[in-house]
């Protein structure tokens, strides 16, 4: 398979596979349902696949883009120029507060690089209170992970952080041949909201994360086992959860009592 699509050579390390199904690109754009004056950003906008479509029901959009040959191609495009505001820079450094508008957030979109994907969404998640919605194309056992529930394999740290920070909704299943070149795995889009609320209240959202880690780097371990450098048995038992569970029956509420006994609040 080329790795050539429409007069550019897909790079490897920018995680480039450009998206060519008119059907499937369709559905995504309909499920997005960009509107005239809403502040929309995409991660990644290649050669266009999304970013057209986009256009053409909107006045304007911002884009960021690391790839400085896609991003010097974008801003000559024949009908697109006009419309985008082109941000030639890595989104993984990138503060997104700065194109929040006054009195509104922003819907942020992409067909990310897989390979940087989750500590993208990590970083967006960091900058939640600016944002409305996201749509990504991610690998489809992201997704799944992202969306699973206590007692499912797929349950993990990714689970609880992104639940912790969003509401997650798998939307569409894509098969590698919607892509040029397609990936190896099959891929899905999600629409992640960030909850305006937090579902459990969080004292720190770092000893969320670092407890999370812990308890689910040996999910085999009981969680007495594998939190007994943060924690003891007692003090598990005293919010309510048996030492003996494994994190992947633990659910978010449980995950933040145990991480409000490290960080008790100010
Ligand atoms: N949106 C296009 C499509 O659907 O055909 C391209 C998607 S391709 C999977 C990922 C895009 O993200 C590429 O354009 C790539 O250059 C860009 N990219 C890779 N790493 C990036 C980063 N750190 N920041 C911003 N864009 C990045």
């Amino acid at each position: 398979m080329s790795r050539q699509h429409l007069g550019h050579t897909a790079r490897k390390r920018f995680g480039q596979n450009f998206l060519h199904d008119a059907l499937v690109i369709q559905r995504i754009v309909d499920a997005i349902s960009p509107q005239k004056g809403q502040a929309l950003v995409e991660i990644g906008p290649g050669l266009g696949a999304l970013t057209e479509p986009v256009c053409e029901q909107v006045d304007h959009l911002t884009v960021v883009e690391l790839d400085r040959d896609l991003a010097k191609r974008l801003r000559h495009h024949p009908f697109m120029a006009d419309k985008l505001t082109i941000v030639e820079q890595d989104a993984l450094k990138y503060d997104f507060h700065q194109l929040c508008p006054e009195n509104g957030k922003l819907r942020v979109f992409g067909n990310l690089p897989y390979n940087i994907s989750t500590p993208l969404m990590f970083h967006l998640f960091a900058q939640s209170e600016c944002i409305e919605d996201m749509h990504f194309m991610l690998q489809k056992e992201v997704v799944k992970r992202l969306a699973a529930s206590p007692g499912n394999k797929n349950y993990g740290r990714l689970s609880v952080m992104a639940q912790y920070y969003c509401q997650v909704e798998s939307v569409l299943e894509v098969p590698p041949a919607a892509f040029n070149p397609p990936p190896k795995v099959d891929s899905a889009i999600v629409r992640l909201i960030p909850h305006t609320n937090k579902p459990v209240q969080v004292n720190n959202e770092s000893t969320l994360a670092s407890i999370c880690t812990q308890a689910f780097n040996q999910r085999r371990k009981t969680i007495r086992n594998s939190l007994k450098n943060s924690l003891s048995a007692d003090q598990i038992a005293s919010v309510g959860i048996k030492p003996e569970s494994r994190a992947e029956v633990l659910s978010l509420e449980d995950f933040a009592r145990l991480a409000n006994l490290i960080h008790v609040e100010e």
